[in-house]
């Protein structure tokens, strides 16, 4: 086996007289050390003779396994190539690349779901109990102030799809009243409310004490925290962007902290990532930066995803999780 191909599954066993389908890995190099073994074990396990590498010849390539790099790709030369497979969930790298005129597909993965909800729930609770306070100032004071119950904390969720949903039902599960929001009017058994639009917009964040970003990044949603509806939040609240970046403006967030309207904000996902040294953000005391770890593509499992829509799309099946390019996710 050649360090840039691997070839997997019973020879000749792809559409009829085409030999084995042509995988072409588009993503960073250091992607590669995860997926090399990983893939096309995937492959062989769904049944599909396939080749995975790197250099395909790009008019030679059926499916493009794809992870952004620093420029975009441009897809015209893949001229039979049936889909794109990206390995993220968050897609707003590629929507908009007008080379790109074949079907997208995105990462949807229980292991992303199991992540954003650990990661949610984690930084909730520790809001929630007031745990720095609480717990990490250890200096001898006896300061008896018992947290509320999650059920006299309002939560918004905003964005109910594969990540919000899990992560909305988790939180309403511990007993916090979630509002969840998302684009197109949604009932969810188990959530105290489910909003949409803009006025449900406003009405899910007024008087909310902790709020969640989990909305993909499209032009309807860039800079949807903004001033006027961090003012909406209740006095003290926490925000919790494991998003994008782009979802929060970001001097209005500064403002907002710095003046004591808001308490904190835990931020995963940024503007400029990594986030450069001198961003305030990482001085800011109000301010925990981690580092976009909240829902891993974990290789193991998003290869067993990619392997399966192969395996729809050489059938003539319908492929899954596909991006809905005008809306942007
Ligand atoms: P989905 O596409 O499954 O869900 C998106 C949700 O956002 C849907 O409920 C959708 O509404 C809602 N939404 C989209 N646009 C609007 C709008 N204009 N107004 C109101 N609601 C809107 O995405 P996922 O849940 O899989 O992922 C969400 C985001 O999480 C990703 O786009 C990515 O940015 C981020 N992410 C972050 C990771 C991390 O490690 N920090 C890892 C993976 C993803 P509707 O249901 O009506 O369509």
């Amino acid at each position: 086996m050649s360090t840039d191909l691997a070839e997997t599954g019973p020879p000749g066993s792809g559409p009829a007289g085409s030999g084995p389908a042509k995988v072409l890995f588009a993503a960073p190099d250091r992607l590669w050390a995860d997926y090399r073994e990983v893939l096309p074990a995937a492959l062989a396990e769904a049944g599909v003779a396939a080749e995975l590498s790197r250099a395909h010849p790009p008019g030679d390539v059926d499916w493009i396994v794809h992870a952004s790099g620093p420029a975009p790709l441009d897809f015209s030369p893949f001229t039979r190539a049936k889909a794109v497979l990206s390995l993220w969930a968050g897609v707003e790298g590629i929507t908009a690349n007008p080379t790109l005129r074949i079907p997208l597909a995105r990462m949807v993965d229980d292991g992303l779901r199991q992540g954003m909800v650990e990661w949610v729930l984690g930084h909730a609770l520790r809001h929630h109990l007031g745990t720095d306070a609480q717990v990490l100032r250890q200096d001898g004071v006896w300061r008896r102030a018992a947290p509320k119950l999650a059920r006299d904390r309002p939560v918004a969720v905003l964005g109910l799809g594969e990540l919000g949903l899990a992560a909305a039902l988790a939180l309403s599960a511990v007993g916090f009243p979630v509002t969840g929001w998302s684009r197109q009017p949604k009932e969810v058994p188990g959530l105290a409310r489910c909003l949409s639009g803009r006025d449900g917009l406003d009405a899910a964040l007024e008087g909310a004490e902790i709020v969640v970003l989990l909305t993909p990044l499209t032009r309807h949603t860039e800079n949807l925290m903004d001033a006027a509806r961090l003012a909406r939040l209740a006095p003290g609240a926490v925000l919790l962007n494991p998003g994008r970046g782009a979802l929060i403006d970001d001097a209005a967030l500064l403002a907002a902290l710095d003046e004591g309207r808001l308490a904190h904000a835990t931020l995963d996902v940024f503007r400029v990532e990594p986030l450069p040294p001198d961003h305030p953000f990482w001085a800011h005391p109000k301010v925990t930066v981690t580092p976009h770890v909240a829902a891993e593509t974990r290789p193991a499992s998003a290869a067993r995803v990619i392997a399966e829509n192969v395996r729809r799309g050489e059938a003539g099946e319908p492929l899954l999780h596909l991006v809905d390019r005008k809306a942007g996710y």
